[in-house]
């Protein structure tokens, strides 16, 4: 008869353990809490004694902390004849074994990296995972035993400490408290069944355990009797009162299988106690059984809301990630089309940059127009001083070097040292508006890098190199250039009739020549030269070198995404993914579940 029902609670339980157990191992516990059991009480309490007998593992004992680390018991039961194994794990640890006699020193081991040795305690979760054949399927979470005051080597804060730790994990909705109360002391001033009640209230999700009824003092048995019925402090789960093996038993060798025995056999011959049996509120295995039944309960209600979870969570996921720009593919194939691609986009906008189009925030052509503009005025500006300058020379001429000539009589010299002066004077200026203007291209081509390699700084730094590299030779190019021009004018104007008249017109009326033909020439010259090298040559000249990244760069290096923007995109991209998975596993559920019932 009991195996039937076991087997068939099993059926039942079974399904709704795996699905919340396979929720949890692809992770979903980052996004949202899973239903689970975890087990608080005062020190000594016989907490470690409950899931021992439950899960038939001998975990660490003893007086005073002995659970310094939350414990996360998680038994499976395997099928066909399997031996008892085990894993545990915390931070990057992660050890398996096969004799259940090496727990208890493993669970110290990892208590005592975690925590440290000696009584302090910590908040980072072990997990020990036991398969085997005898074993329920629970998860379950041991949690240091509530200490009243500290004991030496304890902060003085210990107590607080402990409670924050336990409080972390019994206000969490989808957690069953379980909570553990020796017979022996004032059931109703228990530290461990206020803190469930304060963060449960109704008691929906709150099951006391009793332990230690063959410790309860003469003659209070009847108490007992009656908050075990619910009598006394009604929890809407009721209790269960379980006896486990106590020091002697254990110092005696006593097998937890034994204890099982001894256990039915003190119910059964207890003179008060035996009618629980009938009742089934006594005994390890109706816990075991309750437990199982509560938990599925409980997941079974907490389905919808779950599901609803992951719906907004996806919805809201999905939409962050189409506001991450799209990274690159991984297959290698697509990711070296993809850096094809990218340098492509690149040169397309930085040619378009150059023949005008407004590819950046401000047009490229307004703002060099306006520092062209400012060449030209300053050209017309020299215009006007061109006169003062003619007769300053020519002053200068007569007083040191006129010899039997006549006075104000224009010879080759004369004009030389006009033009000469004029020139030396626009120098500065026209390298001034050449410097100016690199700055203004070296801005734009480096706003189009920082637009088409955002998440790439192996790019960006490449192309800087590359923009400064270029516009330095362009700028010696062109600054050379714009002498040779200013060389050439002198050349030609002091042979040219027209500056000759000029001068000479200048010198004797004073008038002004609006078609000044030097300023006219270098007005023009100037910008045509900065805007072909500067512009026109040095996107070509990027555009060709960025395309020659395509033969020897690696590819895997040049697109290293910058690390805050791709790692955010994974994350995104992990939890879209593992939601994804949930989701599907609960629709799949769902579905199962409709066409059992
Ligand atoms: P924890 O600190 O809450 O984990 O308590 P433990 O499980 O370590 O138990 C404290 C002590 O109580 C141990 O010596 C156990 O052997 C003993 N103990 C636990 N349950 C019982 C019980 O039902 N009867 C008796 N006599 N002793 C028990
Ligand atoms: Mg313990």
């Amino acid at each position: 008869m009991e195996g039937e029902f076991h087997s068939h609670l099993e059926e039942k339980v079974r399904p709704y353990i795996d699905l919340i157990d396979s929720l949890r191992l692809i992770g979903i516990e980052e996004d949202m809490s899973l239903p689970r059991i975890a087990v608080i009480g005062d020190q000594s309490s016989g907490k470690s004694s409950v899931l021992e007998a439950l899960s038939g593992v001998a975990l660490p004992r003893g007086s005073g902390i002995v659970t310094r680390c939350p414990l996360e018991l998680k038994l499976r039961k395997i099928r066909g004849g399997v031996n008892w194994r085990a894993v545990i794990s915390y931070k990057d640890e992660f050890i398996e074994f096969s004799d259940p006699s090496e727990v208890e020193g493993y669970v110290e081991t990892a208590q005592n990296e975690l925590a440290g040795e000696g009584v302090g305690i910590c908040d980072d979760l072990i997990t020990l995972e036991i398969m085997a054949p005898d074993v329920c399927d629970l998860t379950l979470i041991d949690l240091p035993g509530i200490a009243r005051v500290p004991v030496k080597g304890q902060p003085e804060d210990i107590g607080h400490q402990i409670k924050n730790l336990i409080l972390k994990y019994i206000e969490k909705n989808e957690t069953i408290n379980l909570v553990v109360v020796p017979c022996n002391v004032d059931i109703a001033t228990t530290e461990a069944l206020k803190m469930a009640q304060e963060v449960d209230p109704e008691g929906k999700r709150t099951l006391a355990i009793l332990t230690k009824p063959d410790l309860v003092d003469m003659g209070t048995e009847k108490n007992i009797l009656e908050i075990v019925r619910n009598q006394v402090i009604p929890l809407n789960k009721g209790y269960i009162i379980v006896k486990c093996r106590g020091q002697k038993q254990i110092d005696d060798g006593l097998s937890l299988t034994e204890a099982t025995r001894v256990e039915r056999d003190f119910f059964r011959s207890h003179e008060i106690f035996s009618c629980l049996l009938y009742e089934e509120k006594a005994t390890v295995q109706c816990l075991s059984s309750k437990l199982t039944q509560d938990l599925v309960d409980h997941i079974k209600s907490s389905l919808p809301l779950l599901s609803e979870q992951i719906k907004k969570q996806l919805w809201d996921m999905r939409k962050g990630l189409s506001h991450c720009e799209a990274g690159p593919p991984l297959d290698p194939q697509k990711r070296k089309t993809f850096f094809i691609q990218t340098l492509t986009t690149f040169n397309d906008k930085i040619n378009r940059l150059s023949s005008g189009e407004v590819v950046n925030n401000e047009n490229l052509f307004v703002l060099l127009r306006t520092q062209f503009k400012k060449w030209k005025e300053h050209l017309d500006g020299t215009k006007e001083s061109f006169h003062q300058t003619v007769q300053d020379v020519v002053k200068e001429y007569d007083l040191k070097h006129r010899g039997k000539e006549l006075p104000g009589f224009s010879d080759y010299k004369v004009f030389e040292m006009v033009v000469q002066k004029c020139v030396s004077q626009l120098t500065a200026p026209a390298t001034d508006t050449l410097r100016i203007i690199r700055e203004i291209i070296e801005n734009q081509f480096a706003d189009v890098s920082k637009a088409c390699f955002t998440n790439y700084p192996y790019l960006q730094s490449i192309a800087a190199n590359k923009i400064d590299n270029i516009q330095s030779k362009q700028e010696a190019k062109v600054e050379q250039r714009i002498m040779e021009q200013f060389e050439m004018e002198q050349l030609v104007y002091t042979q040219d009739g027209i500056y000759f008249r000029t001068v000479n017109e200048t010198q004797t009326t004073g008038a002004t020549e609006d078609n000044f033909i030097v300023s006219q020439r270098l007005a023009d010259q100037v910008p045509m030269l900065i805007r072909y090298f500067m512009l026109k040559e040095s996107a070509q000249l990027l555009c060709s070198e960025m395309l020659g990244l395509m033969d020897g760069v690696n590819v895997n290096e040049a697109l290293r995404e910058e690390s805050e923007a791709g790692r955010r995109r994974a994350d995104i991209q992990n939890r879209v993914e593992r939601l994804a998975v949930a989701q599907e596993k609960l629709n799949q559920f769902g579905s199962k579940d409709l066409l059992q019932n």
